[in-house]
């Protein structure tokens, strides 16, 4: 069968953010039950610069229906200024049967999409049912589908986002009113946005806090989303300290979130800091919020699992429609 070639526009069609939820439920749910493999990715800085070029492979499930995949792709973290996104380059899927390059998708979009939709699985695990208010830091690519994601997930009716540039911030709220029948407003200071909100997203490209422990009321969830490097972080040791502190994956977390490493690192927490993954709380293994009161804390780096299980899902529904455009890259002997 021939590859199928998926744009941003297609990934957008086939995986919205509200269904993604659940695909990406179910591909945390094969880590949780040790049917996936995942090595830590391999991230090439480029010397002299903030950038970065990054492979992520992984297997989801077992046997032949399988999904064998990897994402490959640049981190620019400059381009918020230019007209390119800050993670640029492709999504691939082959089958378990017989190792055929099945789908490459633009990995933009798959990343924007499934980044969001894991911030929601988190906060539908987490967060208090009744959160209403939101605040967001950072008004970049990932600040409209997380807002998406928020939505589906918990009935939001108030919103504040902060952005370093005031800019981007004010921009999104508009856009933000337009789609949704939601008062969103763009403030000046990140602590305007945070005091008294029911969950925080923080989203920034920032190496240094720009959330403090001191800010959260009791009952508070945080995705915190925008740091994936060791020496970066966007909350500060006070936040990490209060919260019951889940991640994505644990071993990732040990090796790239400075958001543990440096509170870790001043001797404030210990490896046991670390609740567990959210993917053994969606299996029933583990307890997630304890009380009403409790601060809990979603720590995302962001899996290669998560952009195969959405390849999958975008492919299987963009072949049912007819969608994509077929190349001749799938692997079929000439001789045949
Ligand atoms: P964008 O480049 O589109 O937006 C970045 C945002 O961060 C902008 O609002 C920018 O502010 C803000 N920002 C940049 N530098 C600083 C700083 N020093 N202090 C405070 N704010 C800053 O990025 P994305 O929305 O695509 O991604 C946001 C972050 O999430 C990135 O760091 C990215 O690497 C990370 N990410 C994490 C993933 C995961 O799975 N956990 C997946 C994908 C991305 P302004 O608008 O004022 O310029």
């Amino acid at each position: 069968m021939p590859t199928l070639l998926l744009s941003d526009r297609d990934v957008a069609r086939f995986l919205p953010v509200a269904e993604c939820i659940d695909v990406m439920a179910g591909a945390l749910r094969h880590v949780a039950e040790g049917a996936a493999q995942l090595p830590l990715r391999t991230v090439l800085p480029l010397a002299g610069t903030p950038n970065a070029f990054a492979t992520m492979p992984a297997i989801l499930g077992q046997g032949a229906d399988a999904s064998l995949g990897a994402k490959i792709i640049t981190v620019f973290p400059d381009n918020v200024t230019t007209p390119f996104d800050s993670h640029i380059g492709v999504v691939l899927l082959f089958d378990a049967a017989h190792g055929t390059l099945q789908a490459i998708a633009d990995a933009s979009s798959i990343t924007a999409i499934r980044t969001s939709a894991v911030s929601g699985l988190a906060t539908r695990l987490l967060a208090n049912e009744d959160s209403s208010e939101l605040a967001i830091l950072g008004a970049g690519v990932l600040a409209m589908p997380h807002l998406e994601a928020m939505c589906a997930v918990r009935p939001i009716r108030r919103v504040r986002v902060w952005s370093r540039s005031g800019a981007s911030a004010a921009a999104f709220a508009e856009r933000a009113r337009a789609r949704f029948p939601l008062e969103v407003t763009a403030v000046a200071s990140a602590r305007e946005a945070v005091e008294g909100v029911d969950i925080v997203c923080t989203i920034t490209a920032a190496r240094t806090p720009v959330l403090e422990g001191a800010w959260l009321s009791s009952g508070t969830h945080v995705n915190a989303v925008g740091a994936s490097l060791p020496a970066a972080r966007e909350l500060d040791t006070a936040a990490v300290v209060r919260s019951r502190m889940y991640v994505d994956r644990r071993e990732s977390a040990m090796r790239e979130a400075g958001d543990f490493l440096i509170p870790r690192s001043e001797g404030a927490i210990g490896d046991e800091h670390i609740v567990g993954e959210i993917g053994d709380v969606l299996a029933g293994k583990l307890e997630g919020r304890v009380s009403r009161a409790d601060v809990t804390l979603f720590k995302s780096l962001g899996l290669a699992v998560e952009d195969v299980a959405a390849l999958r899902h975008v492919y299987e529904r963009a072949r049912a429609a007819g969608a994509g455009m077929e190349v001749s890259l799938g692997g079929l002997r000439s001789d045949h």
